[in-house]
């Protein structure tokens, strides 16, 4: 009975969100194309017609690209859960295994090579045909499978010890055990942020300390005036991979460190790169990376004890069409973690323009750092060019903006600047 209304429950979020998704897509797709044959006022100056018209095209075919993949993703999740893809995967690897934890990392880890294995068609599209035809693509064929590869055994490694730990604390800890769980789940994203700059990215691309002596002693002087220590300024070989720039600060404590793709530097001026590093220090002065992870934890630590009550109520797996073993010891944790997993997103999408709106206040709040202790005119210097070079679209549909997009639009953002600059 609750089976069955769940089933109900969970295949109306996923319709409204198929809904909502092609609504905004549709939106989006008419917006750009409406303006695709004059580059707004506001930047007739600076963008030439041609890059606006690439920025449209390529806007177009990102979102044409995006409706594919929602596609086939539901069709996946529904395969999973309610086609029973699941339970099938379950016995096939029960009879290999028997019960235990054997059993249950070998599921975790079959259906993160089934989902791997069908994502990559699609990867392989995006980068060599959609990237490729706006010139964005820097990557060899052998790159991308070296990556794949890399990947894969970099997740095994981090993945599975993990998932033994949770999978051992799920079975043994008691009723507390979700507490415990996000205690380990907290260190361990903490642990990700001390070796992600350090050991993990150096895996997949080269980092170097800053050298041009004259841009090196601009940059200390800005972070000097806002009070920034860090322990080092980098430059990333991004053109390895992409033509696509950016300027990032990563790490915490001791181990902030300040990235720019090698792409950025070759196109902007001194004086630009000072102010899109005074945005990124506005992001860590003003507090917003401490706030967004103090955030993260508490969201999760909501989930986990929801997960702690949806792991004993048997309509959990039976509405998602999987047989539920609630006995002690049987190992029915992974294929809760799993379900989980795969389901949450369907039942959090609606929130997504909340998370893009407190992100959108935090990129003003930098973007006002940046203009007090930069020149703001710099600032929108490089953004222009950052939005040329990335194709970004300068006419995006004021609707589908305000639902997904981290960042404000264009035109509002550098509104905003112009204002503080005059
Ligand atoms: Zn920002």
């Amino acid at each position: 009975m609750y089976s069955l209304a769940f089933s109900i429950l969970f295949v109306s979020f996923i319709i409204l969100t198929l809904l909502v998704r092609f609504w905004l897509a549709s939106r989006q797709l008419r917006h750009v194309l409406a303006h695709r044959s004059a580059v707004p006022a506001e930047f007739a100056e600076k963008i030439p017609l041609a890059a606006h018209q690439k920025a449209a095209d390529y806007t177009i075919a990102r979102t044409q690209y995006g409706l594919l993949t929602l596609l086939v993703n539901t069709a996946v999740l529904v395969g999973f859960t309610l086609l029973g893809g699941l339970q099938w995967l379950s016995l096939q690897i029960f009879q290999l295994t028997g019960p235990g934890m054997t059993y249950q990392l070998a599921l975790l880890a079959a259906f993160a090579a089934i989902s791997g294995a069908i994502d990559l068609p699609f990867d392989y599209y995006k980068q060599f045909s959609l990237e490729q035809r706006f010139g964005f693509n820097k990557m060899t064929k052998g790159l991308f499978f070296g990556d794949m590869i890399k990947g894969a055994l970099l997740g095994a490694a981090i993945g599975l010890p993990l998932a033994w730990l949770v999978l051992t604390l799920m079975n043994q800890a008691g009723n507390l055990w979700w507490l415990y769980t996000w205690v380990v789940w907290s260190g361990f994203q903490l642990l990700m942020m001390v070796l992600y700059p350090t050991v993990i990215a150096p895996m997949f691309n080269k980092f170097t300390p800053l050298e041009d002596q004259s841009l090196k002693s601009r940059i200390e002087g800005l972070m000097q005036r806002v009070g920034f220590a860090s322990k080092g300024l980098f430059v990333m070989d991004g053109s390895k991979r992409s033509a696509h720039g950016n300027a990032y600060f990563s790490g915490f404590g001791a181990n902030k460190r300040i990235v720019f793709f090698d792409t950025l530097l070759a196109r902007l001026q001194p004086q630009e790169i000072e102010a899109v590093l005074a945005h990124e220090l506005g992001h860590f002065k003003l507090k917003h990376i401490i706030k967004r992870i103090g955030m993260m934890f508490a969201i999760s630590l909501g989930f986990l004890a929801l997960l702690g009550y949806l792991k004993t109520q048997p309509w959990f797996y039976d509405g998602l069409g999987v047989n539920p073993v609630l006995l002690p010891g049987q190992g029915n944790d992974a294929m809760a973690l799993l379900l989980f997993m795969l389901v949450l997103p369907v039942f959090t999408f609606l929130f997504a323009p909340l998370t893009s709106l407190g992100s959108r206040k935090h990129e003003f709040e930098a973007d006002a750092f940046a203009a007090q202790h930069t020149d703001a005119r710099d600032l929108v210097s490089a953004l222009v060019k950052m939005y040329e070079d990335n194709a970004s679209t300068l006419t995006p549909d004021p609707l589908h903006s305000a639902f997904y997009d981290s960042h404000p639009p264009a035109s509002v953002r550098i509104r905003q600047l112009t204002l503080a600059a005059s």
